[in-house]
Order: structure tokens, then C-alpha cells, then sequence
């Protein structure tokens, strides 16, 4: 038996292997401060373990439709509705076991074999292979030097086989938070094009400095038709572990992913489903508690990586700090650079290669103030330590 050419071309998630090898050194007792996961270290909120654990001793732990509970469809509507200000049909709503997960299914549904697809980057590692699994083709953008998109590139990039694009704002890795005008030149150049924008918000609570992340979705009704809007709970809930996540889409768009999950995966969990709802019906207060967190961190981590030599922006959303260290490669790759971090003075950072950015690493500063100063520390004394 043997598997097929496709699957021997998939590489498995980078980020999940390096945090994987970073568990390994820390089983054997080694110190190790991960800064290569993206999960918030944060636990879920009150409500929503709360209703998990109602829903276990309720009795009621069922299949549930394909596409969801009417119940969380609804309340997903509302939340739309509050967060980007239309209103939705939530027979366009379909839930699905992650927003990763629902990623994939829209790309599914959407790509003809060998359509392309728009990647600003650095983007999300996920998109090149989810593009790839559905029979597209990734087409890379690279963003400007400061890390603010490059529309002009982008505009020069599609061609006759271009189909789509994908959109993460706030972004992983960068942080980038898009501009309302950003969007709208976007929005100009994807109606002239006519191209699909898949539009992904996991981080859209993450964003500081009193701002509020702007939708795509919310300029206006005529782009709605073209987008699918992906979230989930993973992130904004800290709720990794529960993996639920939603698709909003045109109607036609909408049917499809419900078919494609009646066939692939039946339903989303029953008990995560009801976590959900909990906290979409009521922001619960841990969430505005968390995102001050990371802002606190963000302000604390970004100056203090800047004094040590590296560049970066700061970053408006999301829990990444996203450096250019090509200054300190020394002939290295960022690859090398984050393996030999990682064994040396056990801090596990993602290199930059694997979002399309081979010049910087990635720290998710998703941990306590004490850690993220000791990280600092150790991250000195390897750049003061010559390359091996
Ligand atoms: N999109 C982006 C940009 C992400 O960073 C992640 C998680 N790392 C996801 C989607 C997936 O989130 P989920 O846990 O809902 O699958």
C-alpha cells in the first residue's frame, strides 16, 4: 500500500512540529519557553466550560444538522451582525470543526484544478498546503518591507488563471492590522478582477491601542457576494482545545460547504457547539481581560526585542511578534537560527521561511511578562554567542 502522490507532497504543520519537539526537550526536564505556538495561554472563559459541561450532563450529545445548531447559527447571525454591522441569513452560516478546518472546505468548494490564489506574505503556513489539497495553486505576493500590504503587487500578480485571494487581517505571522482604505482599494481591485476573497478574522478581537479591526465584509453588501468569512473560537475565546469554528458565505457557497461536511465530517461536536453559543451570546469578561494582556506584553516585548538589534513593527493585533533578523543570521538560515535557539538556550520561535519571509522569526508573546523577560534574556546571550 502506498499513499498517493499528493499526500507524499504534504508537508505536515511546521509550527505544531516545532512545538512538538519543544514538549520533547521540556519532558526531558530542560527549561524550554515556547514561543512557537499560536495559542493563547489563557484558559477558556467561565461561560464557556460552563455550558460544555452542561451540554456533557444534559443527555442531549447527538448528532446535530450538518452545518450546526440552529440555535449557535443564529447567535453566530447576531454576532456577526453586532461585530460588522449587516445582517445575516444564518442558512449562510455553516460550522464546522475549526476555522482551520472551514479554511480547507471553502477551498474546496471554491478551486477548479490548478486555479491560483493570492498570498500576500507572510502569510499563515496553512494556506500554501489547504490551497494545494483543493487542487490549487498558491501564488505568492510579498507584502512591503515595513509589512503593510503591497496592493500594487498584488494588482500585478493576477493573471487569467487567478480565482481568489486570501485575506487574514489582523495577521499571523506580522500582527498587521489592514486599513479601512487598504480594504476599500482591495475591494476596487477584486470587483475589477472578479476574484473570490476568502477572509479570515481568527485574531479580529486580538487588536490594541483601542482599535477595532475593520472588516472587508462590512464595506459593502456587493463584496459580501464574493467573500466567505471565516472565524472561530480558538483565539478570540481562547478556546483552542474546544476546535469549533464557522463559514459565512453566499447562499450557493453556503449549500456547498453544508454538503461537503454532511459527507466528510457529519457535524461539529455537540458540546463545543454549546461552548460557542455561550460566549458569541455574551462576550464574557475574561475576553476584554485577555486582549489588555497581550497588549501589556506586546508593550513590553516589542522595545526590549528592538533594543536587542532587531527590527519590527509594531504589531497592531493578534499575540505574534514578527522581527527581521537578518542582521543576526550570520550566514545562517532563520531555520538554523530558530533549531539552534531552541537547543541551545531552549527558546522555540518559528523561522520566518514558512510564512514566505526567510529574513525573520516568529515569538508569539502568549506568555507571562516573568517568562517573556527570561525569553529576552536567553534570546541575548544567543546573539552574542558566535554561530556554531
Ligand atoms: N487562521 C490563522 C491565520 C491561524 O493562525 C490559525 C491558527 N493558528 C487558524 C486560522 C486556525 O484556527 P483554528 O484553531 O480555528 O483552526
Amino acid at each position: 500500500m502506498q499513499e498517493n502522490r499528493r499526500a507524499k507532497a504534504l508537508p505536515g504543520s511546521a509550527t505544531l512540529q516545532l512545538a512538538a519537539r519543544a514538549k520533547e526537550l521540556a519532558a526531558q526536564g530542560l527549561p524550554v519557553l515556547s514561543m512557537a505556538v499560536g495559542e493563547p495561554d489563557f484558559d477558556a472563559p467561565a461561560a464557556a466550560q460552563q455550558a460544555a459541561v452542561a451540554a456533557v450532563a444534559s443527555g442531549q450529545v447527538r448528532y446535530t444538522p450538518a452545518a450546526g445548531l440552529l440555535e449557535l447559527r443564529t447567535t453566530i447571525a447576531q454576532h456577526v451582525e453586532t461585530t460588522r454591522g449587516y445582517s445575516v441569513d444564518p442558512q449562510h452560516i455553516v460550522v464546522g470543526h475549526s476555522c482551520k478546518h472551514m479554511l480547507s472546505a471553502a477551498l474546496e468548494v471554491l478551486l477548479e484544478p490548478g486555479d491560483e490564489v493570492l498570498l500576500i506574505t507572510p502569510a499563515w503556513n496553512s494556506y500554501e498546503a489547504q490551497i494545494q489539497i483543493a487542487g490549487g495553486q498558491p501564488v505568492w505576493v510579498p507584502c512591503q518591507s515595513d509589512l503593510r500590504p503591497d496592493l500594487d503587487a498584488l494588482e500585478s500578480a493576477i493573471g487569467p488563471r487567478t480565482k481568489g485571494m486570501l485575506l487574514n487581517s489582523p495577521s499571523n505571522p506580522s500582527g498587521y492590522v489592514w486599513t479601512r482604505a487598504e480594504l476599500e482599494r482591495l475591494a476596487a481591485l477584486v470587483e475589477a478582477h472578479d476574484l473570490f476573497v476568502l477572509c479570515d478574522e481568527i485574531y479580529r478581537r486580538l487588536v490594541f491601542d483601542g482599535a477595532t479591526c475593520p472588516s472587508f465584509t462590512s464595506l459593502d453588501e456587493r463584496l459580501r457576494a464574493r467573500t466567505v468569512l471565516v472565524d472561530g473560537a480558538s483565539k478570540n475565546f481562547a478556546m483552542t482545545g474546544y476546535r469549533i469554528g464557522y463559514a459565512l458565505a453566499p447562499a450557493p457557497i453556503a449549500a456547498a460547504l453544508g454538503r461537503l461536511v454532511s459527507q466528510t465530517t457529519g457535524c461539529p461536536n455537540y458540546v463545543s457547539q454549546k461552548a460557542y453559543q455561550a460566549v458569541l451570546a455574551q462576550e464574557p469578561p475574561e475576553v476584554e481581560r485577555m486582549v489588555a494582556a497581550f497588549e501589556e506584553r506586546r508593550d513590553f516585548f516589542v522595545p526590549r526585542l528592538r533594543e536587542l538589534g532587531m527590527e519590527l513593527r509594531t504589531p497592531g493585533g493578534a499575540f505574534y511578534a514578527f522581527p527581521n533578523i537578518a542582521a543576526h543570521l550570520r550566514g545562517r538560515t532563520a531555520t538554523e537560527f530558530c533549531a539552534q535557539l531552541l537547543e541551545q538556550q531552549h527558546v522555540a520561535a518559528v523561522p520566518g521561511s514558512i510564512f514566505h519571509a526567510p529574513d525573520h522569526i516568529r515569538l508569539s508573546y502568549a506568555l507571562s511578562l516573568q517568562d517573556l523577560d527570561e525569553a529576552l534574556r536567553r534570546i541575548a546571550t544567543f546573539l552574542a554567542t558566535p554561530p556554531a
